[in-house]
């Protein structure tokens, strides 16, 4: 928070990188969050899920390309802790973990790409996500959405009703934090009438250890897995401020009117 908060005042460049689950934890959404970091001193606000949608692409084209050469099925990659996870305690599951780049790594690169000069700050759910951003040159800093908090109310901007807004992603990239999420957006990235069955693991402990090492010996019951270390994915990581029934209402609501204004432009 200190290297943060003397980014800010430095008078740099300082991007915000907000994590798709941030849209679930405070009222007013994204716009409202937005509004909020600019007034901080943030220069800019990118939302991940635009590298979200990046990586539901990539994905679905590895997707198709493994399956090609014969390999059974493939997990996602987005959740730090179960690439930890998958490195530490079940190695044999590794040949089958898709290579694609995380959500917060697209991103960080492409803003860099840009502005040689940004200093990228990523904003996220979890401390595995902090341990993924040290080891990726282009995030230079990681705060939780508690460390935002913080920060948030030291302001006196947890009242406030500043609104902005960037670009907006799209539903499938906006759609990771919640279970099920990823894979609805890799499917929607293959080929029309590309058949494929996928599961969901949210919740990394023993029994779903035990049986990710089921599938690598050969049981795996789909061809796409998503995987989340965290219940419910990524509303409900250790550092995240509102309970995750409300930050899942308020995901699926701000996603119902995402669709309805995709479809109305779509008519126009
Ligand atoms: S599922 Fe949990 S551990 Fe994995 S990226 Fe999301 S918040 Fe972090």
């Amino acid at each position: 928070m200190i290297d943060v908060l003397r980014a800010l005042h430095s008078g740099g460049r300082v991007y915000a990188l907000i994590a798709p689950a941030i849209a679930g934890q405070w009222d007013g959404g994204i716009e409202w969050i937005t509004g909020a970091l600019l007034k901080i001193g943030f220069c800019a606000v990118k939302e991940v899920a635009h590298g979200a949608d990046a990586v539901a692409k990539l994905e679905a084209d590895e997707f198709i390309k493994r399956r090609r050469s014969g390999l059974p099925f493939m997990t996602t990659s987005c959740c730090s802790a179960y690439i930890q996870a998958a490195r530490k305690v079940v190695p044999e599951i590794q040949p089958f973990v898709s290579s694609t780049p995380s959500p917060l790594q697209l991103t960080a690169k492409s803003i860099k790409e840009k502005d040689k000069d940004a200093v990228t700050v990523f904003i996220g759910p979890c401390i595995a996500k902090r341990r993924e951003a040290l080891d990726d040159v282009a995030a230079d800093y990681y705060l939780t959405f508690t460390e935002l908090d913080s920060i948030l109310a030291a302001s006196d901007l947890k009242t406030s009703s500043v609104m902005e807004t960037d670009t907006p992603a799209s539903i499938n990239g906006r759609g990771f934090p919640l279970t099920g999420g990823v894979a609805a957006a890799v499917i929607a990235n293959l080929p029309r009438g590309h058949d494929v069955r996928a599961i969901s693991i949210s919740g990394l402990n023993r029994a779903a250890l035990r049986q990710l090492q089921s599938y690598a010996a050969g049981n795996c019951p789909a061809q796409l897995v998503e995987v989340m270390n965290c219940d419910g994915g990524c509303i409900n990581g250790p550092a995240v401020v509102a309970s995750p029934s409300q930050a899942k209402c308020r995901i699926e609501s701000m996603l119902r009117q995402t669709q309805a204004e995709c479809r109305a432009a779509e008519i126009k």
